[in-house]
């Protein structure tokens, strides 16, 4: 048994989807597969856009009307007679979404009501794309996620359930497999109430490597735009070089450190159970791509990464004070409670910076707690570049004419923190 993913960017128009049926169909028949979808395109950050206006008391129309029409026409595509009976699940799929977007009363939780509307662009995705299957003529079965991605209340990163899951896995999805496709959607679960939650943004690769681990897969493929893991961002960096082959420590560590290519959470899940990972390219699906397992190979490519959406904040005490140990573990503990991911740590005589995944948010709440004592101030709109197993020559050239906040280097590391324009 395998796992397949296709993300956003596999899913982005009718040709697209068509693509994956390709794909699926040179599989031998007796392959038991299990797929998992993300939302098509960039439909995440539209429906992060509608919430936002419902949560401003804006109107949300002009966002909702982009959503409808971007996947009405790779319906249209897909489903050519307009008498389709998938158009009337469709209509009412959206009615769905319509209804939830409405102004969000005070006092609310915004993360709460995140995961209940930005969860519909993967039931959306996978509803479209079983529909399709199954017109295709390829035995699927629709499988809802909230069924079977069991997490806490968390809201937007939810924590898996594992012993739920393994038996939901078990219960539900097993049986499907063995004579049909099972589709489901990455990136969305339910708590104990059924709540919708999700798992944190681009969040299917790690449902994918959840279901592998449940499901002992032979192996799990992410598929995608890219011709694996490469030792750069090929649009950052053009003569960026493809790994035929990487351990699960450097995957996890290049994914840490902004390797989009791959969520983080992805590589545990499929190492405590030596399953392989193949990233591969869904435009070239006979190359090899790169796979991810134990072998240790030495490699001295440097890698270059980019982790964009930070925020740099500086806590200090008062003038003639030193930070002392205590305070900063109350600092670590606030930003711990407050969900905050901090990515890099500086600290002088009577201060320590932070760099930390945006959340701009949470800063009213970080500010309060913190009290009086400290002092806080925030920069925005920055990313962190890390480069491995570079030299200096390069990490002057990537930083050359930009704005460095804090920057630091040991051993084969090199991080900067940098303002976007
Ligand atoms: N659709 C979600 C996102 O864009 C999850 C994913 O793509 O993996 O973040
Ligand atoms: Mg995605």
């Amino acid at each position: 048994m395998k796992v397949y993913k296709f993300g956003g960017a596999s899913l982005k128009d009718g040709p697209s989807v068509k693509n994956v049926v390709r794909i699926l169909r040179k599989e031998p028949v007796h392959q038991a597969l299990c797929l998992v979808v993300s939302a098509m395109g960039k439909t995440t950050n539209a429906l992060e856009a509608v919430l936002n206006a419902c949560w401003q008391k804006e109107d949300p129309e002009p966002f909702l009307l982009q959503i409808y029409e971007f996947h009405h026409k790779i319906i249209k595509e897909l489903f050519p007679n307009s008498k389709e009976a998938f158009y009337a699940e469709w209509e009412a799929l959206f009615e769905d979404l319509r209804q939830m977007a409405q102004p969000i009363p005070e006092g609310q939780n915004y993360d709460r009501w995140y995961d209940r509307l930005v969860s519909m662009g993967e039931i959306f995705s996978s509803r479209i794309v079983h529909n399709y299957f199954r017109r295709e003529g390829l035995p699927c079965e629709w499988i809802d996620a909230r069924q079977i991605i069991a997490t806490d209340n968390r809201w937007r990163e939810g924590t898996v359930q594992w012993e739920q899951s393994a038996a939901k896995v078990k219960n539900l999805v097993l049986p499907i497999l063995q004579n049909q496709l099972g589709l489901t959607q990455g990136f969305i679960g339910a708590d104990a109430e059924g709540n919708p939650t999700t798992l944190g943004r681009e969040g299917s690769d790690y449902t994918a490597a959840i279901l592998a681990h449940l499901l002992d897969a032979q192996s799990l493929t992410i598929w995608k735009d890219v011709p694996g893991v490469l030792n750069a961002d090929p649009k950052r960096v053009p003569e960026a070089q493809l790994f035929a082959q990487l351990s699960y420590a450097e995957a996890a560590e290049m994914s840490h450190y902004g390797a989009s290519v791959i969520h983080p959470k992805t590589i545990a899940p499929l190492a405590k159970k030596n399953i392989p990972l193949f990233v591969k390219s869904f435009l070239f699906p006979s190359q090899p791509g790169t796979c991810v397992d134990n072998t240790q190979v030495r490699k001295f490519l440097p890698c270059i990464m980019y982790k964009g959406r930070q925020m740099l904040i500086k806590i200090e005490v008062e003038t003639m004070q030193f930070l002392k140990e205590e305070e900063l573990a109350v600092i670590f503990k606030i930003v711990g409670r407050l969900g905050l991911h901090t990515q890099l740590v500086h600290k002088t005589a009577r201060a320590v910076s932070l760099c930390l995944d945006a959340r701009p948010l949470r800063l009213a709440a970080l500010r309060k707690m913190a009290g009086p004592d400290f002092n806080l101030t925030v920069a925005e709109n920055l990313e962190l570049l890390t480069i491995k197993n570079g030299t200096s020559i390069l990490a002057q050239q990537l930083t050359e004419g930009r704005e460095v906040l804090v920057e630091c280097r040991q051993d084969k590391l090199y991080q900067a923190v940098l303002r976007c324009d």
